[in-house]
């Protein structure tokens, strides 16, 4: 019977980490592992240490590929950023990605609930190297596949990121089947696309339909955020920006603060290493826009106790875009 550490290290290719650390001579190791394998923290570092490499182990937050420790990056000769796919590449970080091997006949069970003859795949980096295969398996089976392709900070076809569902942009599929193992993407893919999104998770073998009742209620949650804003305005704005480098938006920021400016709100930009409601107490503002990852917008508003909007949301508060080209907030460009 493996144990879990083993199950996960099979999900991993080491053999292609080591040969990179070798061939760029690293003696000092930097990890840095997402919340969810900081557990296990003790075997990677063993594994590393096995083969010689001296081991520091980060202990910030790792969201996503967008946040890299350049601390630790620092100190040490290479870091290895596990469990995502790049989204886009930073000097002697050595990205290890984290793959289901799931058994796409699983499928089998539930396809006779796709309504549509044609689709369009979607998923996240861990489920979407398996695409091409899906796509054989559904074509044979009388669907026919959209499969959008990499492009930007997206590294496979058919790979959304909670910042970027491009992967959908130009699809002529009426639904979407998202394979993965939480609600916010295949929901996210939802409220992007407008689609209707069939959600099949392989880890627990389940089959849920994400329709319009979905959408609309979270675009009445944003209407009372945005509304909620308009009667916060007379404390100032405070535009968000992340220091993470693949979140750090500062040009979206300044041209926000320059939109403010023109309508004669007082706004200010606020640079933050981390963002999270202890963060934002002491300051005095009323309406909070934040630029960095949309995920914390979207999953997160609740927790804050003044409106949180996005870009695109503070753009229909001033009066620069209407409601009914309300867009999900994406991440394409970074600087
Ligand atoms: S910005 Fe957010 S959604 Fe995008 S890669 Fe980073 S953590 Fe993921």
């Amino acid at each position: 019977m493996k144990t879990s550490f083993e199950k996960i290290f099979e999900r991993i290719d080491f053999s292609k980490i080591f040969r990179e650390l070798e061939e760029r001579k690293a003696k000092e190791v930097g990890i840095q592992l997402p919340d969810g394998l900081k557990f296990f923290s003790k075997e990677f570092a063993e594994k590393f240490e096995e083969k010689g490499f001296d081991v520091i182990i980060s202990g910030s937050a790792s969201y996503g590929a967008c946040d890299i420790d350049i601390s630790l990056l620092d100190e040490v000769d290479i870091l290895v950023h596990f469990a995502h796919l790049p989204v886009g590449s930073v000097e002697r970080v050595i990205y290890a990605p984290y793959y289901y091997n799931y058994e796409i006949e699983n499928l089998e069970s539930w396809i006779d609930r796709i309504e549509e003859r044609k689709i369009a795949l979607a998923g996240t980096a861990q489920y979407a190297w398996k695409f091409p295969e899906v796509k054989r398996y559904l074509e044979g089976r009388g669907v026919e596949v959209e499969l959008g392709g990499a492009r930007g900070r997206i590294g496979i076809s058919g790979q959304v990121l909670g910042c970027n569902y491009s992967v959908l942009r130009d699809i002529g599929a009426k639904a979407i089947l998202f394979i993965g193992d939480g609600m916010f993407h295949p929901r996210g893919a939802a409220i992007y696309s407008g689609r209707k999104v069939y959600f099949f998770n392989p880890l627990a073998n389940e089959f849920t339909v994400i329709g319009k009742e979905f959408v609309e209620r979270f675009l009445r949650e944003r209407y009372i955020q945005i509304s909620r804003a308009m009667q916060n305005l007379e404390n100032g704005v405070a535009i968000v920006v992340s220091s993470k480098i693949g979140q750090k938006r500062l040009s979206t920021a300044r041209r926000l603060k320059s939109i403010a400016k023109k309508k004669g709100m007082k706004s200010d930009i606020l640079f933050f290493n981390e963002i999270s409601p202890e963060r934002f107490m002491n300051f005095p503002y009323g309406v909070y826009v934040n630029t960095a990852c949309p995920r914390i917008t979207y999953d997160d508003f609740r927790k804050y106790e003044k409106p949180l909007l996005t870009p695109q949301e503070f753009e229909i508060l001033v009066g620069k875009r209407d409601w009914e080209d309300y867009k999900i907030d994406e991440i394409d460009e970074i600087g």
